[in-house]
């Protein structure tokens, strides 16, 4: 190839990549999502309010463990009427007793003791009571405790239809093409500084992914807690840079990356 066709090559290749970049994400550096797990008292009475005083929407992934369904059920409604996602976490909340750390797990809520068609007919009827609440049709699902399988099966598999997409445990930053719609990653915080989780925003943007928070307590709650100030932090600078990330609750950014891959196959 001579040089001046060589170059042509790279300048289209360079302008190709440029142009992908600039459409992908709406427009902007990368995806967040924020997403809080177990419905906890302080996901209505902390993290929502802090959302909301920015505009700010988020996914909010509710099992009723914590009973919060029965009690604050007007909380929850007017949490989805606000545009956050209620997703599916399961009724009971059930995880594999048999890992490391694993003792909080009852043996009635022990995922081994499952069968798939128990667990799926337990998600089914959460999205049911979910729908009730928010008479929304799309919604995502998180795994609790992070376990997808009961032995070798994943449990998803035959009600996956019913979600845009569902979140797993595992610490990654993805770009759109490598993102899987039922196994997208999270960073669990426990503890990080406003600072530290800045840092990990700056670092999706830089690269252009898809990050995904998931926060337990929010100012308490719960054993796995993000204080006030550090979670106070985070949003602000979502707020401050949103002409550049793209917030939004977990199943519109699940759509998306659906519509993407399938449109770009
Ligand atoms: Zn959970």
């Amino acid at each position: 190839m001579n040089t001046k066709l060589h170059c042509l090559v790279l300048f289209l290749f360079f302008g190709y990549c440029v142009k992908a970049q600039d459409t992908l994400w709406h427009h902007k550096k990368c995806a967040v999502v924020l997403t809080y797990d177990d419905a906890l008292d302080v996901d209505i009475d902390n993290a929502a309010p802090a959302l909301d005083s920015l505009g700010l929407k988020a996914t909010f992934y509710l099992s009723n463990y914590t009973e919060t369904l029965d009690t604050r059920t007007a909380g929850w409604r007017a949490i989805a009427a606000k545009g956050h996602e209620l997703g599916n976490h399961t009724y009971y909340h059930p995880c594999l007793g048999n890992l490391p750390g694993r003792s909080f797990v009852t043996p009635e809520d022990d995922l081994n003791n499952y069968s798939v068609l128990d667990v799926d007919k337990e998600i089914h009827i959460m999205n049911t009571l979910l729908k009730a609440i928010d008479g929304k049709g799309s919604r995502t699902f998180a795994y609790p405790c992070g376990d997808m399988k009961i032995r070798d099966s994943f449990y998803l598999d035959p009600i996956k239809n019913e979600f845009t997409g569902a979140r797993s445990v595992r610490p990654e930053m993805l770009h759109i093409q490598d993102v899987k719609l039922y196994d997208i990653g999270c960073y669990g915080i426990n503890g990080e500084s406003g600072d530290q989780l800045v840092s990990l925003v700056q670092k999706a943007m830089d690269s252009h992914t898809l990050l995904v928070f998931l926060f337990h307590g929010v100012g308490g709650g719960h054993s796995l807690n993000v204080s006030l100030p550090a979670h106070s932090q985070l949003l602000h600078f979502l707020k401050q840079h949103e002409n550049e990330i793209w917030i939004a609750p977990m199943t519109e950014v699940a759509e998306y990356i659906q519509h993407y891959q399938s449109s770009s196959k």
